[in-house]
């Protein structure tokens, strides 16, 4: 195959899908459809549009920055030193915000699980998806132990088509 890209273009090429492939959120994605999990993304009819939805598991998916999202206890980023206070406010009302989508879809039936960018470095991506993967399966085996019907989600509230004819 005939490489045509000029160096520059391929530099550009290269560095962007370096920085698409680490983001966390891939690596979570690839990890599950690795394992056989299937999903979908950014469901704008899921309140908060969680990262991932896995609607068979009634579970949504969050993965969060560290920064952006306010980990707590957390030391894989710095505070800025600059303009501290308003990089706080900010990220206050992004946890706060998290919390309201959070609340929200719970209210709705779904389970949430919240990756945190930390625990997914190399290191520890293993044994955090490992769990995440015990999380979904006891969410499964809780909606097969609840015999009440579940609320409808918002995208499953379309009109039902008429089967019988007047
Ligand atoms: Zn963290």
């Amino acid at each position: 195959m005939t490489d045509t890209m000029t160096a520059e273009q391929r530099h550009k090429c290269m560095s962007h899908i370096r920085s698409k492939a680490t983001k966390p959120e891939l690596k979570v994605r690839h990890w599950l459809w690795m394992h056989g999990y299937r999903y979908r993304l950014n469901v704008k009819s899921v309140p908060g549009k969680p990262d991932i939805v896995m609607r068979p598991y009634r579970t949504a998916i969050f993965v969060n920055g560290c920064f952006w999202h306010g980990h707590e206890d957390c030391n894989s980023f710095k505070m800025p030193k600059t303009n501290t206070d308003f990089w706080l406010a900010k990220i206050e009302r992004n946890k706060q915000r998290d919390r309201q989508n959070y609340c929200i879809l719970q209210d709705n039936g779904w389970n949430v699980i919240v990756i945190w960018e930390c625990q997914l470095k190399p290191s520890r991506l293993e044994q955090t998806m490992r769990e995440v993967e015990i999380l979904l399966n006891e969410n499964m085996l809780a909606l097969y132990k609840k015999h009440t019907p579940l609320p409808y989600s918002i995208d499953e509230a379309a009109p039902i088509p008429m089967a019988a004819e007047e």
